[in-house]
């Protein structure tokens, strides 16, 4: 089975929490995953807590159909959190679903995670050696086992000696019977905020999650920097320091919802800049600027606004397929993207286009595109990209791909052109991408992807290489 959306990377998770003493958190916390589902798509989960009582629903599937009779409930429930995945098929996806719950000897903890550990092989074989008995394949329940495991006294410092075994990306929302607590890891790759509606606290990874449900916007959280929220209030911790900053570029490219403000840049803005500084790189002309929807939209708008060119829906995507799979033979795989995507003959026919897309995986879906448009009558497909060539596979949390099935791994620019048929091809270069981004620090991201340039040293290798980020091993068939 090959998923229809197999050509883009895919963001691997979304965390959620709520503390409150007045409004309903489970409910909270669903609607706050609904907003992140574009996180995460393949399972859902919700675990609350009424003080003294810790439960949890999961799930495969959407979060409407993972809860689609009932929201989990408790009465008194006062700590909700909540998690969204995206997975590769593979064995026991059921027992690897989020949120983890654990009874320990200091109590009741529950777990969501946004990211990749790239130590987690070294510290589970560790504790495995120890006695320790893992009931998932997820990296995840590194965190679980060595915060049980600790003899420090209080949660926070179990929770702050765990973090400092441990290296990778990682956002946490963590639930006691009595606390709710974010972590964000020290080079803050992937997002989480905190949000406030009165009285209730809440974390999400994406600022989308806040406004869902009415809060307001307080801050981010910070790299490196642990947050706790209990009966006592609102209290900071700093477990790092001194590491090098190095969040993910691609949330503002492709992964977060553009209506999101990360790290006080707002993701659209991000994108529209993206497409300016396309447009001023590339030069082309054209009669119109399409996109290729939705995520290429904001950059589409973003080129039309720089050259002048006026934009226009050419490709019109059906959004009612999301989940749908297809068996793997070649006129299927056509099928796939004909089902996703249908060209707007009266659009584009007879029209030079510039297409742009806000990156290129594989390829093989630009190629189809573009054989869409010419199919429907443009005279000339000129493709543009809002991201420099993705040659290097991302260890941080997302489902990478094997490095040599990347097409800027093993081909030039030209050669990529001529594989999808387009007649030019511009990738925007990673200084116009820098300067697309102005609220935040360029050189306080990752770029790792474009550049090879790793904050974090890779400690995994497998069989396949290490090329190849796999903790568990995952295969797409
Ligand atoms: S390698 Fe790319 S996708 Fe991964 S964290 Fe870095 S910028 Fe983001």
């Amino acid at each position: 089975m090959i998923e229809i959306e197999a050509n883009k990377w895919k963001e691997e998770c979304g965390v959620y929490g709520v503390y409150s003493h007045e409004d309903d958190v489970s409910e909270m916390t669903y609607l706050g995953l609904y907003a992140l589902q574009h996180r995460g798509q393949e399972s859902a989960g919700i675990a609350i807590t009424d003080g003294a009582w810790m439960d949890v629903t999961r799930g495969m599937g959407l979060v409407n159909e993972v809860f689609r009779h009932q929201v989990p409930h408790m009465d008194n429930q006062c700590i909700a959190i909540g998690h969204v995945r995206y997975s590769t098929t593979g064995s026991s996806l059921l027992a690897n679903t989020q949120p983890l719950i654990v009874n320990y000897a200091g109590g009741k903890m529950s777990l969501a995670h946004n990211g990749n550990l790239t130590n987690a092989a070294e510290i589970r074989h560790r504790l495995e050696q120890e006695g320790t008995i893992f009931q998932t394949s997820i990296d995840s329940e590194v965190f679980v086992n060595l915060i049980a495991r600790s003899r420090k006294t209080s949660i926070e410092e179990k929770i702050i000696e765990s973090l400092r075994q441990i290296k990778g990306a990682y956002c946490l929302t963590i639930m006691t019977e009595e606390k709710l607590i974010g972590v964000r890891d020290p080079q803050g790759f992937r997002p989480l905020c905190i949000g406030r509606l009165d009285d209730t606290w809440i974390l999400s990874s994406e600022s989308c999650g806040l406004d869902v449900v009415g809060a307001e916007f307080v801050r981010d959280v910070e790299p490196g920097e642990m947050v706790v929220i209990s009966a006592d209030g609102f209290q900071s911790y700093r477990f790092a320091v001194d590491e090098k900053r190095a969040s993910c570029i691609f949330e503002y490219i492709y992964f977060a919802r553009p209506d999101s403000v990360i790290d006080g840049q707002s993701v659209h803005d991000a994108r529209f800049m993206m497409g300016r500084m396309l447009a001023r790189e590339s030069g082309r002309q054209a009669d119109i600027v399409i996109s290729v929807p939705d995520s290429g939209t904001a950059a589409a708008t973003g080129y039309a606004f720089e050259s002048g060119i006026p934009f226009t829906e050419g490709l019109i995507k059906n959004r009612y397929i999301g989940r749908t799979f297809i068996q793997p033979t070649q006129k299927k795989r056509d099928t796939a993207v004909k089902l996703k995507l249908n060209a707007i003959r009266s659009a584009v026919e007879g029209k030079s286009v510039v297409m742009v897309d806000d990156s290129i995986v594989r390829g093989t879906t630009s190629g189809k595109i573009v054989r869409m448009l010419r199919n429907a009558g443009a005279k000339e497909v000129h493709m543009c990209v809002s991201s420099p060539p993705i040659g290097y596979p991302c260890y941080y949390g997302i489902d990478t791909s094997v490095r040599k099935d990347l097409i800027a791994a093993t081909k030039s620019v030209e050669e990529i052109r001529a594989f999808i048929g387009a007649d030019s091809l511009h990738f925007l270069s990673l200084e116009g991408l820098k300067k697309s981004v102005p609220a935040v620090n360029a050189d306080d991201m990752c770029y790792a992807c474009f550049n090879s340039a790793y904050p974090i040293e890779q400690q995994q290798e497998t069989a396949e290489g290490p090329d190849k980020y796999v903790f568990e091993q995952r295969k797409k068939c």
